[in-house]
């Protein structure tokens, strides 16, 4: 028996267990070591729309021109040199082969998502002269997974969201002062606080009811949102108190955006129904300074300089004393 016939023998074998495989919903593709295509079953053939004797001894990479040569044959080459399995994961790239996705279930995926294994094949004289790629349909599972990401993402956000302002909510944004008092101490870059109260607030409830004093809280969030730069972090940490940590920023900085917010809400006016009214909002700031010992002592400092804005006659703006 000449070598020829020994592989044809065993091609005759494959293709024998190719004749079970061909039932199975996975792909199977087997290439040589010049990554022509040997083998290509049923699944292979009604995905791609090309049938085996199209790609037969075509070379992979020509006909799949989207596979990342360099990160598949990095992969191929530990199987034909090391004579081990590897593998693909849709999460490390969603596909080898790039098929549409029929299923109906999961219609929210465009492509159809897979894993491979590639296994040693034609070991007998200590050198793998072919690899078979085995590819697993896995859209259901990937899409599970994708949706449940999307889910938990949506509660995350809505755990630390203020459902009437949409700002961060006290327990969340708390959780931010403490991680850029950390930061702005262990990088030593200015950081300010600012807080604000609205006005006589109970007022605004107690004449135009507690309906309008959410329209008001709402009004001030908005300009708040509007006014602040992407890096910075507001929140509503208590009823009719709001808070901001802008980075990067000194207190005389963030006093000429206190003041700017201080002016907008003292400008505007509030219309509910058929009434009208107008509020004022007071504001106090403290930098964080080496001395500043706890992020609870930073927002002491910015709460007392807004106490006093209030003991000042209100609608006006104070930076805290760093001497104190
Ligand atoms: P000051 O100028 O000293 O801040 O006076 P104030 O009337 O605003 O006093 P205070 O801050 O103590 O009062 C806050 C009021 O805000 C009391 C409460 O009824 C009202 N309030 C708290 N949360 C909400 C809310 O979510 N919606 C409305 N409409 N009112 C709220
Ligand atoms: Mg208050
Ligand atoms: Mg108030």
């Amino acid at each position: 028996m000449t070598d020829r016939t020994i592989e044809n023998d065993e091609f005759k074998e494959i293709h024998s267990l190719m004749g079970m495989l061909q039932n199975l919903d996975v792909g199977l593709v087997v290439l040589d070591r010049e990554y022509n295509i040997q083998l290509w079953n049923n699944f292979m053939e009604s995905h791609s729309g090309m049938n085996p004797s199209e790609v037969r001894d075509q070379n992979l990479f020509s006909i799949f021109p989207e596979i990342n040569k360099e990160w598949f044959v990095h992969k191929a080459e530990c199987v034909f040199q090391l004579n081990t399995r590897a593998f693909t994961t849709w999460e490390q790239r969603p596909y080898l082969f790039k098929f549409k996705n029929y299923r109906p279930i999961t219609g929210s995926a465009e492509f159809m998502y897979q894993n491979t294994t590639i296994i040693p094949m034609d070991a007998s004289t200590g050198q793998v002269e072919r690899i078979g790629i085995i590819v697993y349909d896995v859209t259901d599972v990937a899409v599970n997974k994708s949706e449940l990401k999307a889910i938990n993402e949506k509660f995350k956000r809505l755990s630390r969201t203020d459902k009437l302002s949409g700002l961060y909510n006290r327990g969340y944004w708390e959780e931010c002062l403490g991680n850029e008092f950390k930061r702005a101490k262990r990088t030593e870059t200015p950081s300010s606080l600012v807080v604000f109260d609205i006005d006589h607030f109970k007022q605004v409830n107690d004449v135009y009811g507690h309906a309008a004093g959410d329209i008001a809280i709402k009004f001030v969030s908005d300009a708040l949102i509007q006014n602040i730069r992407e890096t910075d972090i507001a929140g509503r940490y208590g009823g009719e108190e709001f808070a901001a940590i802008l980075i990067d920023t000194k207190a005389e900085e963030a006093a000429v955006f206190a003041e700017r917010m201080r002016q907008f809400i003292e400008d505007s006016s509030i219309r509910y129904y058929q009434e009208e009214f107008k509020f004022t909002i007071s504001i106090g700031i403290a930098q964080l300074t080496q001395d500043t010992d706890s992020a609870h002592q930073w927002f002491e400092l910015a709460d007392s300089a807004l106490y006093q804005a209030k003991e000042k006659g209100r609608n006006q703006v104070q930076i805290a004393d760093p001497e104190k």
